[in-house]
């Protein structure tokens, strides 16, 4: 079985940016997958030998009761409960928020490994951009840039072995 990564943060954080990259847009949902819904965003990709698969969600809002943010907080919740590991992204250029530290509570509920990973990261210092976010309790995050690539390769080995 391929290792299951579920990209997990609030809106515009850049999950989509970091799933074409890791699927390198290739972007096929992928076809036989016995088990998972189909109604989220699938993809394939390949670290060296590795494949794995990986799942966009679209947002999260927990604190909805009704409406488009409900529904993605729902298909966030799937997507989490079939992941084998979590890379939850934050945004080094807004620093923490309130929201996640709510998603924080969720993802610690549930169980499944968690990456942290700051995005954004690009032409900021390491120390700069990860101070803010140690007091979510998820350990050193990890820099990255999906916009550009910087600290990506990094990221998925560290994910794909903890998945
Ligand atoms: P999503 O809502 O979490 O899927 O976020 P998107 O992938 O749609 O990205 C939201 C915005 O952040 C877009 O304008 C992206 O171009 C931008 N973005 C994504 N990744 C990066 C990054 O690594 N650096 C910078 N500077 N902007 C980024
Ligand atoms: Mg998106």
């Amino acid at each position: 079985m391929k290792p299951v990564i579920a990209l997990v943060g609030r809106p515009n954080v850049g999950k989509s940016t970091l799933f074409n990259r890791l699927t390198r847009s290739r972007d096929a949902l992928v076809a036989d997958m016995p088990g998972l819904t189909r109604d989220r965003h699938y993809g394939e990709g390949r670290m060296g030998e590795r494949p794995f698969l990986v799942i966009d969600t679209g947002g999260f809002e927990p604190v909805a009761k009704e409406g488009i943010m409900h529904q993605m907080a729902k298909q966030t919740k799937q997507a989490v409960a079939e992941a084998d590991v979590i890379v939850f992204i934050v945004d080094g250029r807004q620093g923490l928020t309130p929201h996640d530290k709510t998603i924080t509570e969720f993802l610690r509920k549930a169980g499944r490994p968690v990456v942290l990973v700051v995005n954004k990261a690009e032409g900021m210092k390491y120390s700069a951009v990860a101070s803010d976010f140690y007091e979510l309790g998820l350990g050193d995050p990890l820099a990255v840039s999906s916009a550009h690539g910087d600290g990506v390769h990094d990221m998925l080995d560290e994910a794909l072995n903890i998945a």
